[in-house]
């Protein structure tokens, strides 16, 4: 199976962390989505353990928490003892709501508004993460009005290239976040932010994409970043401690996906990053990463209900199921592919080639396109791999269809972490 979380049972329906998928469709209902927490906090340890090992003391990673953000998920990544990142207010409040320790939280986004500064600095957020000039100056003035000095990053596009999906790759310098390096403009802005009495500059952040299956393009990002570090030492005398790369390692969503050796690639950048620091005789900063979606998308699976198999003669199949766009938008938004399985005959060949249809009125509310899978009928429980990151955070009420409930597998023990929303839930804002 595609990850080590996956079997099937004796009878022939699909396991996950343990569990017998089908049955716990008849407890729950479908769609229901699911999150192995032992995974999530396998795959957040990696990170911690090989970070420390491999950058020293003071390097931890951040779980992007934009890749799925509930009130349970900042409780399990304060126990691991990672910190977080966030791109919202409302991501912040989930996070405090928790009771997540905000000091080690990094606060993103390219437009956060005079409110989301105030709040955060409320709240006591660790770092912003500023990303343009009238953030820098708005930070500035409400730090000074609270006789506060706020730690800050700078987000800079080093202009790199990872060579994965268009709409997620965002370290190239055409692109809406950061400030460019090779326009001169960031050192620039470097420049600025040490004349700001109440900014702490703590050092820098780059994002450059997303689903890499190697650690190029980091250390391709990291080259430049540290080199940008050399140049604002010479310019300006100032040394700042952390630099914080950004996420982006893959997962396996599909066979044909390569396997990726995240703690190789942890060395691996370690060495290369010594390396560079040596060569450029500047003192190893502390290294941060965000990794998201490496750390829950393969602690999570959805489950849908099929309601029809439609043969269209001469053309295709299409098995419609009980949820689509609204839960999980990513194929029609990237054409992200997944693999889909009927969890009810999982012992049973894939005899059929199909579409996986969603419930939406919407022609491209589609899962996956051409899938061979063992022929479902109405009732049987078609369930979708790989869905922990980006999915339950990008869901929607298209359709007004209510969003469906996080069951969490820990320990031998199911438990609900995020309720199914009611109707009542639907239009409880409506007027
Ligand atoms: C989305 C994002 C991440 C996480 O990326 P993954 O591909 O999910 O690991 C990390 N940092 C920033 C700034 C992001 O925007």
């Amino acid at each position: 199976m595609l990850h080590t979380n996956l079997d099937v049972n004796n009878q022939g329906h699909l396991t996950f962390a343990g569990f017998d998928t089908v049955s716990l469709c008849e407890k729950y209902g479908t769609p229901l989505m699911l999150l192995d927490e032992e995974r999530v906090r396998a795959n957040l340890r990696i990170y911690l353990t090989e970070m420390k090992k491999a950058f020293g003391e003071g390097s931890f990673p951040c779980f992007a928490s934009k890749s799925l953000s509930f009130t349970d998920i900042y409780r399990i990544v304060k126990e691991e003892g990672a910190g977080i990142d966030i791109v919202s207010p409302g991501e912040l409040y989930t996070a405090a709501h928790a009771g997540f320790p905000l000091e080690k939280s990094f606060f993103h986004g390219n437009n956060k508004t005079d409110e989301d500064i105030a709040y955060a600095l409320s709240e006591g957020i660790g770092y912003f993460v500023v990303d343009n000039e009238e953030e820098l100056y708005e930070i500035e003035r409400q730090s000074a009005e609270k006789n506060h000095v706020q730690n800050i990053l700078i987000r800079l596009s080093p202009g790199v290239d990872p060579h994965t999906h268009e709409k997620i790759t965002t370290g190239q310098v055409d692109s809406k976040f950061g400030i460019a390096i090779e326009t001169g403009q960031a050192i620039e802005f470097v420049g600025k932010a040490l004349s700001c009495k109440h900014i702490k500059l703590m050092g820098y952040h780059c994002h450059v994409g997303s689903q890499s299956f190697d650690s190029k393009c980091f250390m391709d990002a990291a080259a430049i970043m540290l080199s940008f570090i050399r140049e604002v030492l010479d310019k300006y005398g100032a040394e700042t401690e952390i630099l914080n790369l950004g996420g982006g390692f893959g997962v396996r969503y599909v066979d044909s996906d390569p396997h990726i050796d995240i703690p190789f690639n942890i060395r691996l950048l370690a060495e290369n990053i010594k390396a560079c620091c040596a060569d450029l005789k500047i003192l190893m900063p502390k290294i941060i990463m965000e990794p998201g979606r490496s750390i829950v998308a393969d602690a999570g699976l959805t489950l849908y209900t099929c309601g029809s198999v439609k043969t269209i003669t001469g053309y295709k199949s299409y098995v419609s199921i009980d949820g689509g766009m609204a839960d999980n938008p990513r194929y029609a938004l990237y054409s992200s592919a997944y693999t889909v399985l009927n969890a009810s005959k999982a012992d049973k060949p894939a005899d059929l080639v199909a579409t996986i249809a969603g419930r939406c009125c919407e022609s491209g509310d589609l899962i996956q396109e051409g899938v061979s899978i063992a022929r479902p009928e109405r009732g049987d429980k078609i369930a979708v791999l790989v869905t922990g990151a980006y999915n339950y955070s990008m869901a929607s009420n298209y359709n007004r269809l209510p969003r469906p409930p996080i069951v969490s597998l820990y320990k031998g023990t199911d438990r609900v972490v995020v309720k199914r929303e009611s109707f009542a839930d639907l239009v409880k804002n409506d007027l």
